[in-house]
């Protein structure tokens, strides 16, 4: 069944006390109220293991914010899908515009990422989305499938829906200007159209596809209204509970 999320990517942010204590903020915050969505956290490499040992993972889910595309081996600096399922994390995002942009992330190395994550019982945030120009030139739509078919469509139906998927228009991404709501509407139904074509309508129907980009307390009610927006992948917002809590409770 599709299910509702908000994901917290806290991306390079926080000292190992200062992420433990914001999971713990979150954690308790949880304790209080009863979302209508599931909550995660993705965090730094360096505090998933601290991290698991303070939230109740029944109410809170953990995930890393990238693993290597390499199982083991002589990887200088890279941390593996089983490191990370290892330390009781059971998420990654994969494919974020920032790993993208900065680490030339391609598709290629996203299909090796997306296989050794779901052999890892880890669950894939799959992050897609278009940049400024291809959203003013038109093509964004073309982008984002192209992204999606070039990186997943050699899955099998059974692991494409173990996945969730991020919309990420990279234009909204830390700049304070958010996607307005029909604007995610259009692309979310749009990806859903391409996954109905590939695998059919009970996949694309259950499929979870997450909005993000400058997401926060007073835009998260209209984008979740929206009946393709299942949740939102939640950065700078997420690094203070109270804020990220003003959006889990949207739903
Ligand atoms: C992100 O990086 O995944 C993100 C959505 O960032 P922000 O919310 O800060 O725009």
């Amino acid at each position: 069944m599709r299910k509702n999320i908000v994901a917290g990517n806290w991306k390079m942010n926080t000292t190992l006390n200062e992420g433990v204590g914001l999971a713990k903020d979150v954690n308790e915050a949880l304790k209080n109220v009863t979302p209508k969505c599931d909550v995660v956290i993705c965090v730094p490499f360096t505090h998933l293991a601290p991290v698991c040992g303070v939230i109740d993972q029944q109410k809170l889910g953990l995930g890393a914010e990238n693993c290597a595309d390499h199982k083991s081996g002589a990887y200088t600096g890279e941390v593996s899908a089983p490191m990370v399922a290892s330390t009781g994390a059971t998420y990654v995002i994969l494919g974020h515009s920032e790993r993208r942009q900065y680490y030339g992330e391609t598709a290629e190395t996203l299909k090796e990422k997306v296989r050794l994550a779901l052999d890892n019982n880890l669950t894939p945030i799959f992050c897609i989305g278009e940049v400024l120009e291809q959203r003013e030139n038109g093509s964004y739509l073309d982008v984002v499938k192209g992204q999606i078919e070039e990186a997943l469509f050699d899955l099998s139906a059974e692991d494409f829906s173990k996945l969730i998927l991020a919309y990420e228009p990279v234009w909204a991404i830390g700049t304070g200007k958010t996607a307005t709501d029909d604007q995610a509407q259009e692309m979310h139904a749009f990806i859903r159209s391409v996954i109905a074509n590939k695998y059919g309508n009970e996949v694309a129907d259950n499929m979870s596809i997450l909005y993000g980009g400058s997401c926060k307390p007073s835009n998260a009610k209209a984008l979740f209204a929206k009946p393709d927006v299942d949740g939102g992948l939640i950065g700078g917002a997420s690094l203070d509970a109270e804020s990220f809590m003003g959006i889990v409770t949207a739903f």
